[in-house]
């Protein structure tokens, strides 16, 4: 997001009569990990009194790594966050992790308090009453299942977790990188890695399909505009160094010369 075109149209729709109520910066988007200038973002949002979200669904989860953190730089800015620990942090689908600064506002908008949900506890403060914070009154227990992960790994071992993704994508990348058929088509952040056939959009588009009908590795292709890519993400429970040397031979294997 450039900070200058969020200005323009919260200036255009204030022009009309709107109200410009929220922003959301995407730290690390699906297609490519592209990250947005929270702070700068952030500033806008504080001038027009918007609330200001951070989508991190995927790459929320290598924030629990201090070398990470510079993407988010302007935190403090933001009202709202959110992450995916079913994404990248070792849990079972689905688990998105839910941060506001402040409670109140939820509570204002969404708090229902019917005679038969009076009680002691909740009317002393003593527990949050999360059917307050939602639509619904219901709610899964997935904290559970997430307790567990944070139980059985600790801090460390998810860093190290974090760090072996990282690691093992900056590898393939390196291969991608000294060939001279391919091309990096976007920076990598994070664990994901996005590249592309020089020869542009027909071989790249044979190249998924060759990498896919290996029956061991799965790859997404996708496109920006009218560029075809291929998307690698590196981030499985189970996903080690051989696996991802596999891939790098599939790619090296099945891909036509450069012209
Ligand atoms: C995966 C992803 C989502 C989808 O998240 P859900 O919690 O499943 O809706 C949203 N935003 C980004 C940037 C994602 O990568």
């Amino acid at each position: 997001m450039s900070p200058e075109a969020l200005r323009a149209a919260v200036a255009a729709d204030l022009t009309s009569g709107l109200t410009p109520t929220v922003v959301t910066s995407t730290v690390g988007t699906t297609g490519t990990t592209a990250v947005d200038p929270v702070r700068a973002v952030g500033e806008v949002a504080l001038e027009y009194g918007m609330w200001h979200h951070v989508d991190a669904a995927y790459a929320g989860t290598a924030m629990i790594c201090p070398e990470f953190r510079d993407h988010q730089d302007g935190l403090e800015l933001v009202d709202s966050y959110t992450f995916n620990p079913h994404k990248w942090m070792l849990t079972n689908l689905d688990c998105s992790a839910f941060y506001v600064a402040d409670g109140m506002p939820l509570i204002d908008a969404l708090g229902i308090l019917p005679p038969y949900l009076r009680n002691q506890a909740s009317e002393s403060g003593e527990v949050i009453d999360y059917r307050d914070w939602h639509v619904a009154l219901g709610r899964r227990f997935r904290a559970l299942k997430l307790w567990f992960v944070l139980r059985s790994y600790g801090a460390e071992g998810i860093r190290r977790h974090v760090r072996h993704s990282v690691g093992m994508a900056g590898s393939l990348a390196d291969h991608i990188q000294k060939d001279n058929r391919f091309e990096v088509v976007a920076p990598i952040p994070f664990a994901l890695v996005c590249f592309r056939h020089v020869g542009g959009n027909a071989p790249t588009q044979t190249l998924a399909e060759a990498i896919n009908a290996a029956d061991d590795v799965y790859v997404t292709p996708s496109s920006i505009g009218d560029m075809a890519f291929i998307r690698v993400s590196v981030g499985q429970t189970r996903t080690e160094q051989r696996h991802v040397d596999r891939l790098w031979e599939i790619i090296d294997r099945n891909a036509p010369p450069a012209d």
